[in-house]
């Protein structure tokens, strides 16, 4: 009988775990790079030719290698970086899969120069598709230099399925740009086609950003940090004044090593719904260092994708910390009446014959028509009362739509009894402070204002409910069935109601106020897809913001409407009252400032 079965020469073997870890150039560039940051090297440097296809060379001045583990770097499986099972649950270098090399020199034409800082002399080596083409002696300066030439030069298809350089380019690039984010204080330069694209001094994180990633970054960061046992989370976020149209400059790293979490990022996106556009992305820089036995960094072959073991608990705290990190830089100062007598009279104000209505008394007359008898005082009613009595935070970060981290501090007299001077096309209110004008929209400001109230209610109650005059049934697929009969309870706190009505299918009799019940099926549909995602508990919560802000789009004082004196005061007021005074639910600024200084040179 004749056996058939052969263990593959390692040069095949190579190749084919090439595929997984050898993409393209940029993986080259990510691997070399971390092997460097992994020697300890202060300063590292990528020379690239044509997006790194004909040349990629990394110098470092790391710990070097001896001779004979220069040779062996290149076998596959060999590393330093683990030696039992146990490492591999604990791991904190970048590389630990011993692949790396042994893959590059699969598929390229490589020279090693290396040489310990002890040594006098070092090792230089050439390797060719897994072939040891030289090995001597060398003298070299101490640290390490992997030059990777003709990529893919005997894989021809590989070769032919690169992009083109820009977009390769791009890919090195965004390597670069993670591994310098991550290692602030290593000098790192890289170098393209003879042009010096960064030169980037070791620095602080911050600096680090900026120099990256450009100026209009600088001073528009807001770092956070929180610990808990499970975490430590730090970073930057972006000013909401900064965000960009398109997705790419946020970024989380994990232990150090950046990493790609929709589900992380959810939680920072959400964090940030109410300050930005929808279609646009916050920028954010944020490192989580956690115990590596909670996170399974193995599950993706090129190690940008992550598990944790405890994601719900991750998610939260996120959230919470760029949330935080905004609030904080948003709080207003508040807007005061000297007098308390004045104070009073407007708090308790009915709306005034013939003049339309009251800020602390929109809730009664200007209802959104929905049909169903949904407890419109939880929302607006009882609030006059703890607005009034709401402990008064004194805050002196001055809002500005340009500069949200700017911090002007003076802490400001309170507004006057005349501050607002007049109502401006019908639209804005224009307010006094002493050098300082307002012009506040009074459309986006009161729906800042009915928004805040919305959700302070929401959190104690269940949010309203609207019934539907033609109860709809709407049929599931299994899966999706059961994830909503779970999540019921959470779906009732949000407003819906649902009854089952036979297999797979449930029946609607009620669903969040302030919706149009038209779009029932998408709502349902979209709170599935976000269960799916990040779990009921976050959805019920992006709910209430969903339908805060839609109540607050619908019911809020329009443009071009009429305000009395005293309306004017209380939408002033009660905005800056607010947590997050200068922008509206979907993100608008709801006033600007003009100074009496801007004015002077204005008109010098
Ligand atoms: P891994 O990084 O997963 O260990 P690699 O194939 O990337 O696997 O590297 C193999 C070994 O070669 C590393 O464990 C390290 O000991 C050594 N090595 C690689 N690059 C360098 C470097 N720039 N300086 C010093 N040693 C290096
Ligand atoms: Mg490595």
């Amino acid at each position: 009988m004749q056996n058939l079965i052969q263990l593959l020469p390692d040069a095949i073997a190579n190749q084919i775990a090439a595929g997984e870890v050898v993409q393209r150039p940029a993986s080259v560039v990510k691997e070399l790079l971390e092997n460097a940051v992994d020697a300890g090297a202060s300063r590292i440097e990528l020379i690239l030719k044509n997006a790194g296809k004909t040349l990629i060379q990394v110098s470092d001045n790391g710990c070097g290698m001896s001779a004979q583990d220069a040779r062996m770097c290149f076998e596959r499986h060999a590393t330093s970086k683990i030696r039992t099972q146990d490492d591999l649950f604990n791991i904190r270098t970048l590389g630990f899969r011993g692949e790396a090399l042994a893959s590059v020199a699969a598929v390229a034409q490589v020279r090693l120069r290396t040489r310990q800082h002890e040594e006098e002399l070092g090792t230089e080596i050439q390797i060719e598709a897994s072939e040891i083409k030289s090995q001597s002696p060398c003298t070299t300066a101490p640290g390490t230099v992997f030059s990777v030439k003709n990529l893919f030069f005997n894989v021809p298809a590989r070769r032919n399925f690169l992009k083109s350089n820009p977009v390769e380019a791009r890919h090195v690039l965004n390597e670069f740009i993670h591994v310098a984010l991550a290692n602030p204080g290593v000098q790192m330069s890289l170098n393209h086609n003879d042009t010096q694209v960064y030169d980037l001094p070791d620095s602080s994180l911050e600096t680090r950003i900026v120099d990256l990633l450009g100026n209009d970054l600088k001073g528009k960061l807001k770092y956070v940090e929180e610990a808990t046992g499970y975490v430590k989370i730090s970073g930057y976020i972006g000013d909401p004044a900064i965000y960009r149209k398109s997705r790419g400059e946020q970024f989380f790293f994990i232990n150090n090593r950046f990493i790609r979490s929709n589900y992380l990022h959810h939680a920072v996106a959400a964090a940030y719904q109410e300050f930005i556009p929808g279609d646009s992305h916050p920028f954010y820089c944020i490192f989580l260092e956690i115990d590596p036995v909670h996170v399974d960094i193995n599950i993706h072959p090129t190690k940008t994708e992550v598990k944790f073991d405890d994601e719900r608990t991750l998610y939260v705290l996120l959230q919470s910390i760029v949330k935080r990190g905004l609030g904080e830089t948003h709080r207003a100062p508040e807007f005061d009446f000297t007098d308390s007598d004045l104070k009073q009279t407007i708090y308790q104000s009915e709306p005034e014959s013939g003049s339309g209505l009251t800020v602390g008394s929109f809730s009664r007359s200007r209802k959104p028509d929905v049909p169903g008898g949904m407890n419109w005082d939880i929302l607006y009613g009882k609030e006059e009362s703890s607005v009034r009595d709401h402990p008064r935070e004194k805050s002196s970060a001055g809002p500005r739509h340009s500069g949200l981290f700017d911090s002007a501090t003076s802490s400001r007299p309170p507004l006057a009894e005349d501050a607002v001077i007049a109502q401006f096309m019908l639209s804005w209110i224009l307010v006094q402070r002493e050098d300082q004008l307002y012009l506040i929209d009074q459309n986006l400001a009161h729906q800042r204002i009915l928004y805040e109230k919305f959700i302070r209610a929401g959190n104690e109650n269940r949010l309203p409910c609207q019934q539907l005059l033609f109860p709809q049934t709407m049929e599931f697929s299994p899966a999706d069935f059961l994830a909503i009969q779970e999540a019921e309870p959470v779906l009732s706190q949000m407003g819906f109601e649902l009854k089952e009505f036979g297999r797979d299918t449930l029946i609607f009799y009620g669903m969040p106020a302030g919706i149009s019940p038209g779009k029932l099926k998408e709502i349902v549909d979209q709170v599935l897809s976000d269960i799916r995602q990040v779990g009921a508990t976050r959805v019920a919560e992006r709910m209430q913001e969903s339908v805060a802000k839609a109540v607050a789009y619908r019911s809020a004082v329009t443009s071009s409407q009429k305000l009395s004196m005293i309306e004017m005061k209380n939408i002033a007021s009660d905005l800056f009252r607010c947590e997050v005074p200068g922008f509206s639910p979907s993100g608008k600024p709801t006033f600007r400032v003009i100074t009496s200084i801007e004015l002077e040179e204005y008109f010098r």
